[in-house]
């Protein structure tokens, strides 16, 4: 199948690829292309040049910087955002607060987070996962008990989330709480904001298998939260829970990157590739596969109607994270020796992408685990695709 971009679309994606390529600093494109760990600032920058040009939320309603593309326009915006090799918006921004706020907030929430989220001058976490309430979401236990006296309305807040991403830049949080322990599970959780600066918030790293400090775990002890940081209705949070893990799921599978990672893949592995019939053929399968799950992708966000994510894209999920595991572990192969040395430093002689196979590698094992295991969404597609 061929799919060929009306006039309109070609102009919309030149349109795209001339900002991205021109107004994104170079080096910060460098860095993505290299597959370095990027800085806060290098990420906030990126954000605000792409919120400038009315590129960080375009999904979002068009009263609050969203743009009314149709579905294709959005994810050509998607995958030429990757092959620009061009930071994607702060998820936790773009994809998770923001539309949360955007459709359930008060009016009061929306003026005061939503423009300063898009632009990213509220950097969002996200304190969804605890110890024991990962999959099973619903059994979290962070409490915020409801108190009102002389110094105003307001929850207190008790308990520890994990595996917060990016925690150590987070300005705010926006969190699951258990606001009434005595009714079914689900039916006792609220979406609460939370600024991290509040006394009685602790955010503390978590050390990963490849050196990088990229989750946290965050504390909570009696933290005071104004009673109007409660998005939506007491006890609504597990129906906005769904309503944002739906979009996260939609923007988890990250074809482009791959894309691209394959395609520099192939210039470092240079006349092995001729050489080497079976490595000849893992390249094959990955364009392949890729190019079904692009197409797949195209199929999904074309049927996501008024916002409500269609299941397949579960199956974005799992393709996307297995086909982006499997372009990581080729990269470590084609590195041969090169693959341990992953502490060789700037002055190693070294090429950089056989440095970074490794770490980018075990980085990559995280994939399958966040935005809802594969596993789940394995029981996902069985039960609303399959109907098994
Ligand atoms: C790098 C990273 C970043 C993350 N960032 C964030 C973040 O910013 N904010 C946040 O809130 N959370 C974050 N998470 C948490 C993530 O969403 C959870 O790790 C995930 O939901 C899985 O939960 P768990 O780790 O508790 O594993 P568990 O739920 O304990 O699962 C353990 C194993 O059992 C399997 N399993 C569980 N239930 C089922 C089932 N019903 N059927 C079949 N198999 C099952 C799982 O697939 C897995 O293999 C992050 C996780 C990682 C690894």
């Amino acid at each position: 199948m061929h799919l060929k971009l009306s006039p309109e679309d070609a102009a919309f994606r030149e349109e795209l690829r001339t900002y991205f390529t021109t107004e994104i600093p170079q080096e910060i494109r460098d860095a993505v292309a290299q597959r370095r760990e990027l800085t806060k600032e290098q990420i906030v920058t990126a954000h605000k040049i792409l919120n400038k040009g009315g590129y960080a939320v375009p999904h979002w309603p068009t009263e609050w910087g969203g743009r009314g593309w149709t579905d294709l326009q959005r994810h050509i915006w998607h995958e030429e955002l990757q092959r620009a090799n061009v930071p994607l918006p702060l998820v936790f921004n773009s994809s998770m607060v923001g539309p949360v706020i955007a459709a359930f907030g008060s009016q009061e929430q929306k003026e005061k987070f939503l423009p300063a989220t898009a632009n990213l001058d509220i950097w969002w976490s996200q304190g969804f996962s605890e110890p024991d309430a990962g999959s099973d979401l619903a059994s979290l236990r962070t409490t915020a008990e409801y108190v009102e006296d002389e110094s105003g309305a307001r929850f207190v807040v008790n308990g520890q989330k994990t595996w917060t991403t990016l925690g150590q830049y987070g300005d705010w949080i926006f969190c699951l709480v258990r606001t009434d322990p005595d009714v079914k599970k689900q039916a006792g959780i609220s979406f609460l904001l939370i600024d991290m600066t509040t006394p009685g918030v602790t955010v503390r790293p978590i050390e990963l298998i490849d050196g990088g400090h990229e989750v946290n775990e965050v504390w909570f002890e009696d933290v005071q939260v104004p009673a109007e940081n409660l998005v939506g209705e007491l006890n609504r949070g597990w129906d906005y829970a769904k309503f944002l893990l739906g979009n996260e799921r939609v923007g988890v599978a990250p074809v482009g990157a791959t894309k691209r990672v394959l395609a520099s893949a192939k210039e470092w592995a240079g006349d092995l590739v001729a050489e080497d019939p079976f490595l000849a053929a893992r390249f094959v399968e990955l364009e392949n596969e890729l190019l079904a799950l692009e197409l797949t992708a195209l199929r999904v966000s074309a049927n996501s109607a008024d916002g409500k994510p269609h299941p397949a894209s579960s199956v974005l999920k799992l393709k996307g994270t297995e086909l982006q595991q499997a372009v990581s572990e080729l990269v470590v192969d084609i590195a041969g020796p090169g693959a341990i040395a992953s502490g060789a430093g700037e002055g190693s002689d070294l090429e950089h992408w056989q440095a970074r196979s490794t770490p980018a590698y075990l980085n990559l094992r995280k994939a399958s685990i966040y935005g809802g295991s594969n596993e789940v969404q394995r029981q996902i597609i069985a039960r609303t695709i399959l109907g098994l």
